[in-house]
């Protein structure tokens, strides 16, 4: 039996009964922020008087960044900006989920406050009308660590029967992935889609197509839907980028991206204009794709498993081998988007996607060449 948590197992017909409770007029707002890891997520909730119909209704509020990562015991009051809103798919209507930005004591972004950054530049790129899809996979463990639904001791049958699989051999976990899918529809994430993975107990769920700052917006969202989704069943998902060694596949973060010329016809040739600037700056890059400055895709990208060396840059159709990929379909109608396949599964899409945008639309023809 995998190890689930206890909570999972508490009474589901009495929590119900609560549930159902008529709340009046007010509404709960739980207010979502990044914390200093860069990738753990943290969430607190208070109580509105009416429910806020735009983001603007949503005051301000703080928390203490001394137990987050985020500050000095001694100075540690924070403030949440609120910057996007969403329903709430486990209280339901009209509560909300809102996601925030974190700034300083002294109103400066805070480190791990990357999309204050991100904003400024999506701005400056508005009309290219730059679309972002991020294929977010992750590993299934149980509550001791384990890849949920292994074996205690050995290993399951090697990879191969499991990508897009079904059946009980196949599918470890299908039910945390069909309640986050429909609570990513209720809360109005942009999901796209989602498969299992070529390793047992990894799935993968995409997001987008979404324009500019939006991508991280609905990415770190879903995130937390997943994280929260997982709790209720009493497992844990992880975004380590090689949870195990050995043969079994990493996860990745694979970043589509388009602008509105690429989308055009004959787009190819601008597609080839960033993958050519992209070559350029490979090892800036691999910096920003993990929030250890590469030290955790180093794990991901051996070559192997369908990657590229993190230390080589290499661009072709078709290609899963390679550090960018062009769709078969979007060589044929030559136009559409390209894919880059480097960021891992724990990158910070504000990130991500800043750092492709400065490179591909942003920097002049000087500044590259070094
Ligand atoms: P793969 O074949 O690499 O597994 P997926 O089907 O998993 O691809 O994911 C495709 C991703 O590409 C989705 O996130 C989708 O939103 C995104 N996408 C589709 N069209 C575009 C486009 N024109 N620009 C940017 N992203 C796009
Ligand atoms: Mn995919
Ligand atoms: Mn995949
Ligand atoms: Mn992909």
């Amino acid at each position: 039996m995998a190890s689930v948590s206890i909570s999972s197992r508490l009474n589901k017909a009495v929590r119900q009964q609560y549930m159902n409770l008529p709340q009046g007029e007010k509404c709960q707002v739980t207010y979502i922020w990044v914390d200093g890891t860069g990738e753990g997520l943290r969430n607190k909730t208070r109580t509105l008087d009416v429910e806020p119909t735009s983001i603007e209704d949503i005051p301000e509020w703080n928390f203490d960044g001394s137990s987050t990562y985020q500050a000095e015991g001694s100075n540690s009051d924070m403030y949440l900006i609120p910057v996007r809103m969403f329903r709430d798919p486990f209280t339901l209507d009209p509560n909300k989920l809102v996601l925030c930005e974190v700034l300083k004591y002294n109103r400066l972004p805070a480190e791990t406050n990357h999309r204050h950054e991100c904003n400024k530049v999506m701005e400056q790129v508005k009309e290219q009308r730059l679309w972002f899809g991020m294929e977010q996979e992750y590993t299934l463990l149980g509550t001791d660590g384990h890849p949920f639904s292994w074996p205690a001791h050995g290993f399951p049958a090697p990879q191969g029967p499991y990508y897009c699989g079904v059946g009980a051999n196949h599918a470890y976990g299908r039910d945390i992935v069909e309640c986050h899918y429909k609570a990513c529809l209720y809360a109005g994430v942009n999901i796209y889609g989602t498969n299992a993975e070529v390793m047992p107990s990894q799935w993968e769920y995409q997001v987008g197509p979404c324009e500019g700052i939006e991508m991280g917006d609905h990415l770190w969202m879903s995130r937390f839907l997943l994280h929260r989704v997982c709790e209720d069943f009493g497992v844990v998902a992880t975004l380590d980028p090689k949870p195990m060694n050995g043969n079994w596949n990493g996860a990745g973060c694979h970043t589509n991206v388009s602008t509105q010329q690429m989308r055009e016809n004959d787009g190819l040739q601008h597609i080839e204009q960033a993958i050519d600037k992209l070559s350029k700056r490979h090892k800036e890059h691999i910096q920003v794709y993990d929030p250890h400055g590469g030290k955790d895709n180093v794990r991901r990208l051996t070559g192997m498993h369908e990657t590229a060396n993190i230390n080589d840059f290499s661009a072709g159709v078709a290609n899963r081998g390679a550090s960018i990929r062009i769709p078969r379909q979007v060589g044929k109608d030559k136009r559409g988007y390209f894919e880059d396949r480097r960021p891992a599964a724990n990158c910070d899409p504000y990130a991500v996607t800043m750092a492709i945008t400065k490179t591909c639309l942003l920097e002049q023809e000087d500044e590259k060449s070094q």
